[in-house]
Parts: C-alpha cells; structure tokens; sequence
C-alpha cells in the first residue's frame, strides 16, 4: 500500500505467559502494558488488529487433567483464565487510548460481548482493536486454534504469533548455539517435524486455508511494527 504497510488486517496471538514477566504466575502489569504499546504502536499505522491471549499463566486445562479433574471441567477453566488476560489487555489498551472490545466465545454479557462474527467484523472496520476471548469454547481445543479460526472468520492476512524468540529454529535457540532458525517454512514440514511453532490442529487449520503464521519475537521492542513495515526477522509458515 501506499503507507508501506505489509498487512491490513492481521491476528495477533500472544501466550498467557507473555503477561507475567518474570513471575511465575498471573499477569505482571508493566509487562501487559509494554505489550499494549506494541499493539499501539502497530495500531497507529492504521492495521487493524485482532487479538487471542492464552491462559497459560492462570490455568492449562491438561494440568487440571494431570490431578484427577475431569479434562473438559479443566478446559473450561483455562478458557475462563483467558478471559481475565483478555480483559487486562483491554484495560491496558485503553489506558492508551485504544478503543477495545473483548469478544468471548462463552457468552458472559456482564462482562463483554458474546461473539457475533458480524459485529467482530464491524468493530474492526471501526478500527477498534478486537480481543477474542474463551477460545474456540470448546475443550480439547487450544487458543492457537483460536487465534487461526478467528483469523479465518475475520478475514486476517496472517497470524502473528508473538514467542520469545525471533521465529523457527531446527533446534532450541536457547540451549544449542549452533540452532538455525528458517527463513520460511512449510506447513507439512512444521508438522513432519515437530517444530512447535503451534499444534498441529491449528497448523493443519491454517494450511487448509492457505492462512500464512508469523513466528516473532514479543521481546524485541518495536519488533511487531517493525514486521509490519517490512523489517526485521522472523519465520514465514506457509
Ligand atoms: N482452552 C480450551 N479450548 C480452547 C482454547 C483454550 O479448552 O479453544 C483451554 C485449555 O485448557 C488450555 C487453556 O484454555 O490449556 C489455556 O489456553 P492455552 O493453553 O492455549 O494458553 P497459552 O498456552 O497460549 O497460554
């Protein structure tokens, strides 16, 4: 475009652990807030942003699972974690002047809106950036799954998936300094071998649907926007 702009419409999606910083539980304010000024920042371009936040940092249904409950009451669980990070997101990107709306999978009217696929859509025309929260509201799923369904339904150019490193490695970058991290990779390699940039229910999802996902680092400041205007590194899955 005309702007520089890479995407018009894209889906961000962020773990729960991204929001506790250095804690080892529960969301750490400065470090939501610094993660809403990257969404600022990116919003400001003038794309339009749609969000799904895990819930690893309140609740994973499978560790529920792991001591004797019943996996889909689990699920629930962390699908309602996700909610209290979505609302927090919400409140930190509105404390920038970010108009927000969280929209949940489970409806919960009191809180924030029932998912309407429409309405989604509206918000984003209107250029307020869109927080899906709960999932896909079914157990058994995960909020990557999420993040590439509601990509799907709104319409996203890619999924953005914010990690800790700065995209795909053959092995972890973290214990081995000889790691590489690809350039772009396909969809059926990530799977053959196990890559982890996502499950493989989300993978497959995106692969069905042509959906490109962009593995990035979170830790880098100004590393979204930067991506957006056709800079920096990162791993193309498609
Ligand atoms: N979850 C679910 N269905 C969904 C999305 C999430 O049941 O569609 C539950 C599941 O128990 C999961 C938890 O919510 O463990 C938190 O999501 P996730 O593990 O994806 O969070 P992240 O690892 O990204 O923080």
């Amino acid at each position: 475009t005309s702007t520089g702009v890479t995407h018009r419409r894209v889906m961000l999606k962020i773990s729960g652990e991204a929001l506790m910083g250095d804690q080892g539980y529960g969301l750490h304010p400065p470090t939501v807030a610094r993660i809403a000024q990257e969404v600022k920042s990116v919003h400001d371009l003038g794309v339009e942003i749609c969000m799904v936040i895990g819930g690893g940092n309140i609740f994973r249904g499978l560790q529920g699972s792991a001591q004797g409950m019943e996996r889909a009451t689990a699920d629930y669980m962390g699908m309602l974690a996700t909610v209290m990070n979505a609302l927090a997101m919400q409140a930190a990107l509105e404390s920038l002047n970010v108009f927000t709306r969280v929209i949940s999978a489970i409806p919960m009217d009191q809180v924030c809106e029932p998912y309407i696929r429409r309405r989604a859509v509206r918000h984003l025309e209107k250029k307020r950036v869109v927080v899906f929260a709960a999932g896909t509201g079914n157990p058994y799923f995960t909020t990557d799954t999420a993040a590439t369904l509601r990509a799907n339904e709104m319409g996203c150019e890619a999924v953005f998936k914010g990690t800790k490193v700065d995209g795909v490695y053959d092995k972890d970058p973290k214990k081995f300094p000889d790691a590489r991290r690809y350039d772009r990779v396909t969809y059926d390699e990530v799977l053959e071998k196990n890559l982890g940039v996502m499950d493989a229910t989300a993978i497959a999802l995106a692969r069905d649907n042509n959906l490109p996902i962009i593995v990035f680092s979170l830790d880098e400041p100004g590393g979204f926007r930067g991506i957006l205007a056709g800079k920096g590194t990162y791993t193309r899955v498609q």
